[in-house]
């Protein structure tokens, strides 16, 4: 059997030999807790306050505007329901965020609503770029936070999130991005684009599975939510995760150094498997093609197929994708991110997701490309048989 295929970098990456070779010292010698006195702590101190600032700098930030978190998830219920608590008795009720949102983001925003708030979605269109009359009509000075995402996780729309924050802002609304999908792939400088809040994960970039950040600008209003000890200024409560903060600073530098290199040679490779798709099965659809994208997604669909029984053809092929977002494997219901861009539910049943990264070649998907049409058409004659 051919090399195995890994097309799922938007549901994780490997850990880069740099991150791990960073982390090591601190599952050895260097174990001390950051709030211990002694030289122990002292040097686990230095190694969380240098990982800090290597964060802060990665996203043009002051140090004290990173907290370190448990993933991206903790980072978005941090922003959505920290902000919201510390507003709502302001006059401003509503959270307002888009039906496209990661999972993190829409279960805050449910959260909030059981917690006596007002839930407001805002309208995307077809590609799944924010509707601006929707913005305007839900995002208003009875918000307490809205938060859009940056480079959606299942079809990569990218959104304009500088001028989004800028009109939520105006209003006195506090902005906050889940740029977990963006991080890496799209320049992001707090400095240059005003948002308040900013979320990344850092095994979407090379570092492990839970580590996260969340950039906290100065004079946000935010309530914590767990209670404790006074770590990160009691933001955070909770012994820090020494070695984690300094995967992610290591994989943050790394990303940042990398970015406009990667962005070109994903997007080449992206361009390249979609035309050669397209040549062999005309009536394959590319959800949100056409629109602002980040060129590590890609979302097809061949009506008339299904996605589960193509995702393990493909994997019996060595190849592995996704179905929408990997918290929804296992579950046959279509994603809500289709839904909410108006995909036919038989078409958005068929939606295959790609992603590509570090793993990824040309000779890969090129392989990907041809194998692909065979495996559509057995999955349609299988749906109608
Ligand atoms: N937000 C987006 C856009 C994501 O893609 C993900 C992960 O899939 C998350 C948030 C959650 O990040 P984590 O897995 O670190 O909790």
């Amino acid at each position: 059997m051919p090399e195995p295929i890994y097309l799922d970098h938007a549901a994780t990456t490997p850990v880069r030999e740099e991150v791990f070779a960073a982390m090591q010292p601190f599952f050895g010698p260097r174990f001390g807790n950051p709030s211990s006195v002694h030289r122990w702590g002292r040097d686990a101190r230095t190694a969380l306050d240098e990982a800090r600032e290597r964060v802060a700098r990665c996203l043009g930030a002051f140090p004290d505007e990173i907290v370190f978190t448990s993933c991206g998830t903790e980072a978005d219920n941090m922003a959505l329901i920290g902000v919201w608590r510390a507003r709502h008795g302001e006059g401003r009720p509503g959270a307002a965020s888009t039906p496209i949102e990661h999972k993190a983001v829409l279960g805050a925003l449910h959260q909030i609503a059981k917690e006596g708030g007002d839930e407001r979605l805002i309208a995307v269109d077809a590609s799944g770029r924010v509707v601006d009359e929707s913005f305007d009509q839900q995002v208003r000075d009875d918000v307490a936070v809205c938060s859009v995402m940056w480079v959606n996780n299942e079809i990569g729309t990218l959104q304009d999130i500088g001028a989004l924050a800028a009109r939520a802002k105006s209003r006195g609304v506090v902005f906050h991005t889940d740029a977990v999908q963006a991080f890496g792939k799209v320049e992001v400088d707090t400095r240059a684009t005003p948002v308040d809040l900013l979320s990344i994960s850092g095994h979407k970039i090379g570092a492990p599975k839970g580590i996260g950040a969340l950039f906290i600008r100065r004079g946000t209003p935010m309530e914590a939510l767990m209670f404790g000890g006074s770590q990160d200024r009691g933001r955070r409560p909770g012994t820090e995760n020494v070695a984690m903060a300094v995967g992610l600073a290591c994989a943050a530098e790394l990303a940042v150094a990398e970015r406009a290199e990667e962005w070109n040679r994903l997007e080449r490779l992206r361009d390249r498997f979609e035309a050669a798709l397209l040549a062999r099965v005309p009536d394959a659809i590319i959800h949100g093609r056409g629109a602002p994208r980040a060129p590590h997604i890609t979302n097809v669909s061949v009506p008339g197929t299904e996605s589960e029984s193509l995702l393990i053809a493909l994997d019996l092929r060595g190849i592995a994708c996704s179905a929408g977002s990997a918290c929804q494997s296992g579950s046959v219901n279509p994603s809500h991110v289709l839904e909410a861009i108006g995909v036919r539910t038989d078409v958005a049943s068929a939606a295959l997701r790609m992603s590509f990264g570090v793993l990824t070649d040309e000779a890969g998907i090129d392989r990907v490309a041809e194998v692909f049409p065979a495996l559509a058409e057995k999955s349609r004659r299988l749906a109608t048989a």
